[in-house]
C-alpha cells in the first residue's frame, strides 16, 4: 500500500523518529488535523478502485454485475470501491448495492445546475440518485467528445462545489508521449482542472492518470513509466498547494488495468488505486483487481 514519509520541516530528524505515526488520513478530517501539528508523520493513503462501465450493460446486466461486486465487498474496509454505470441504470444499481461498501459513481455531470442543456444532467439530479463521486475529463470526453479545458474545470468546480468525491482525469496521447510531452500535457491538464479549487476541496479530488495510448488497448504502462508520472503529479499539487494535500492526494492509474498487471501498480508508491474500464465489466476480474489492491 502507498505510503509516504512525510517531513513537515523538510527532513527526518533522527530524535523524532519515535513519533511518525501511521494512520490512515484519506477518511477523517480530525486525524488529518491532528497529524498536521506533529513534527513528522507518515501517511498511508487508502486505495481507490472505480469501475467505469461507459456505454456497456444493459438493465439485468448491469444489477447483476453490481449485484456480485456488492456481495463480494459488502464488508470491505481495505480499499473504496466505486463503480460508474451508464446514467440509465444509476437508480437500479444503487438499489442493488444498497448498504454495502460499493459507492455509486457518474461518468459525467453538467456545470449548470439546470436550464436548456438537452441531454445534460444536473448536480442535484446525481445526488437524488445517490450519486457521491463523479468522473470529469474522462479522456473519452476530451479526445471523442472534444470537451475543452475551460469546461472541464466548469465541471471539477461544480461537482465539487455540490459535495462530490469528483475524479479528475488526466493523460497523454501516444502522439504526446513519443514527442516528449508527456508531463507538460498531464501537469498541464491537473493544473488547468484544479484551477479555482481549493486547498479544502482537495479533500475530495482523486487524480486519474490515463495514458490516452493505453486506454482499452490492452497496452498498459510499465509500474515505472506509471510510478514516474504519478510522482511529478504529486509534486505539481505540492507545489499548488501544500505538503498535506499533495501527501494525501488519492491518485489512481488507469489503462487497460487487469488482475494479472494490478498487484505490480499498486506496489508503486505513488499509485492509490485503479480506475478500471474493461475489467470493470466482469465481477471476478474487477473483483481480483480490488482484492489486488487490498494487498498492496
Ligand atoms: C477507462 O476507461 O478509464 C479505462 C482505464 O479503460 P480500460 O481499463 O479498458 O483501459
Amino acid at each position: 500500500m502507498s505510503a509516504a514519509l512525510v517531513g513537515i520541516n523538510g527532513f527526518l530528524h533522527e530524535g523524532l523518529k519515535k513519533r511518525i505515526v501511521l494512520a490512515d488520513v484519506s477518511k477523517s478530517r480530525e486525524i488529518r488535523r491532528f497529524l498536521v501539528s506533529l513534527p513528522i508523520l507518515m501517511t498511508k493513503r487508502t486505495p481507490i478502485i472505480g469501475g467505469n462501465w461507459k456505454m456497456n450493460t444493459d438493465l439485468e446486466s448491469g444489477m447483476l454485475l453490481a449485484g456480485a461486486v456488492a456481495d463480494q465487498f459488502d464488508s470491505c474496509d481495505c480499499c473504496d470501491v466505486v463503480i460508474y454505470p451508464p446514467f440509465l441504470y444509476l437508480q437500479a444499481v444503487d438499489s442493488v448495492i444498497g448498504q454495502s461498501m460499493v459507492s455509486l459513481g457518474a461518468q459525467d455531470i453538467w456545470h449548470a445546475s439546470n436550464g436548456a442543456f438537452t441531454g445534460e444532467i444536473s448536480a442535484d439530479m446525481l445526488k437524488e440518485i445517490g450519486v457521491t463521486s463523479v468522473l470529469v475529463g474522462h479522456s473519452e470526453r476530451r479526445h471523442v467528445l472534444g470537451e475543452s479545458e475551460v469546461l472541464i474545470a466548469k465541471k471539477m468546480k461544480t461537482s465539487l462545489a455540490s459535495g462530490f468525491q469528483t475524479v479528475l482525469c488526466v493523460g497523454e496521447t501516444l502522439e504526446e508521449r513519443e514527442s516528449g510531452n508527456t508531463l507538460s500535457v498531464v501537469l498541464g491538464q491537473v493544473t488547468s482542472g484544479l484551477e479555482g479549487v481549493s486547498a479544502s476541496q482537495m479533500e475530495s479530488v482523486i487524480i486519474a492518470y490515463e495514458p490516452v495510448w493505453a486506454i482499452g488497448t490492452g497496452k498498459t504502462a510499465s509500474p515505472e513509466d506509471a510510478q514516474s508520472v504519478h510522482k511529478e503529479i504529486r509534486e505539481c499539487v505540492r507545489g499548488l498547494y501544500d505538503e498535506i494535500v499533495a501527501d494525501t492526494l488519492r491518485i489512481q492509474y488507469g489503462g487497460s488495468v487487469k488482475p494479472d498487471n494490478a498487484a505490480e501498480l499498486f506496489a508503486s508508491p505513488d499509485i492509490d488505486g485503479a480506475l478500471v474500464g474493461g475489467a470493470s465489466l466482469s465481477a471476478d476480474s474487477f473483483n481480483a483487481i480490488v482484492a489486488a489492491s487490498c494487498k498492496s
